[in-house]
């Protein structure tokens, strides 16, 4: 489903000093494969690149974006904007969600549904598709509107919430745990075929955490072939989420990937455990810094051969 390989990004520095101008590494060759309905655990500690991994792949567009493989579905990433990644099912909870006054959960989430298709609730209801009225007004479908609500206060009891959260601008005063919800009732809701959930635990007491992770587990058993990447740096969600795979960053490579297992060590002994595999990062890099100029060369390599190749067969047409 998702398949990367070599993947590197960087960000321009401010170039106001020539001190801090410059390209800065965040990601320095990422190999990962997500298949169809797996859960994958991402961890690793603070500032490893893993929140810049989760926007590379929903298309934050500040980014500079290198890799050998970036597909979704056979789709090169590399060439979709975000807008076009998440109509392809690609959704991204993320960390420190954004305050967005005035509008309503309700209607983010009526829009959504709208825009990916998914739902059969038209953008204009119509009586206005007739008469052509383009007012805000005429976007309002009620039967539609109606049967939308219906499922949402269902996931909203799910999480916990009542029923005039919906009301609210989204994110806009929110606690930290209510961001969080927001943030699954808009997978439950989108049921989307990649979620990547960046820190949905930061934030959440005990009881919160219980409650957003039996809705995850709720939305795997719903949707079983939808495929989940949780970022955290904490092993406790693990305590109730049970993922098929574990990969930890560090220093914007992923050093190990293993099971369970591998986080429970992790959550005994700290990332300490894993200094040895930090040493030879620096091997990592540079072999994949050798990988990546190798296989560009041979992808170059055999563009310019079709090149001349397609060179050849105009002129042989030509002199017909
Ligand atoms: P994590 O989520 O693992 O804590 P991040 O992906 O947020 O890590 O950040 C990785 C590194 O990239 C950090 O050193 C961070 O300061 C840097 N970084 C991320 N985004 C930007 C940005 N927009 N400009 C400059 N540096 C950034
Ligand atoms: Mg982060």
């Amino acid at each position: 489903m998702l398949a990367i390989r070599g993947l590197k990004v960087s960000i321009e520095g401010p170039a106001s000093t020539k001190v801090t101008a410059g390209k800065k590494e965040i990601l320095k060759g990422i190999d990962l494969e997500v298949g169809s309905g797996e859960i994958h655990v991402l961890m690793g500690p603070n500032g490893s690149g893993k929140s810049t991994l989760a926007q590379v792949i929903a298309g934050a567009p500040q980014f500079k974006v290198q890799s050998l493989k970036f597909k979704f579905e056979g789709r090169d990433l590399m060439k979709l904007t975000p807008d076009k990644r998440a109509r392809l099912g690609i959704f991204l909870a993320f960390q420190h969600p954004v305050e967005i006054p005035g509008v309503s959960v309700f209607n983010v989430l009526r829009r959504a549904k709208q825009s990916n298709g998914k739902s059969a609730i038209p953008l204009y209801n119509s009586v206005a598709r007739k008469k052509k009225i383009y007012s805000p007004l005429a976007t309002i479908d009620v039967g539609g509107a109606r049967i939308l609500r219906q499922e949402l206060v269902g996931y909203l009891r799910d999480l916990k919430l009542s029923e005039d959260f919906l009301s609210r601008s989204l994110n806009e005063g929110f606690s930290g745990g209510e961001k969080k919800r927001s943030e699954i009732l808009q997978m439950m809701a989108l049921a989307p075929k990649l979620v990547i959930l960046d820190e949905i635990d930061s934030g959440l007491d005990v009881d919160g955490l219980k409650t957003v992770t039996s809705a995850i587990n709720q939305f795997t058993t719903k949707n079983p072939r939808s495929s989940i990447l949780i970022i955290t740096h904490y092993a406790r969600i693990l305590r109730y989420l049970k993922p098929d795979f574990v990969h930890i960053m560090m220093d914007g490579i992923i050093v190990k990937s293993g099971s369970m297992k591998l986080a429970r060590q992790i959550e005994e002994r700290g990332y300490e455990v894993l200094n040895d595999e930090r040493l030879k990062t620096n091997a990592n890099v540079i072999a994949s810094e050798a990988r990546f100029a190798s296989e560009a060369r041979r992808a170059k390599q055999s563009k310019s051969m079709s090149f001349s190749r397609m060179r050849e067969s105009d002129s042989e047409s030509s002199s017909e």
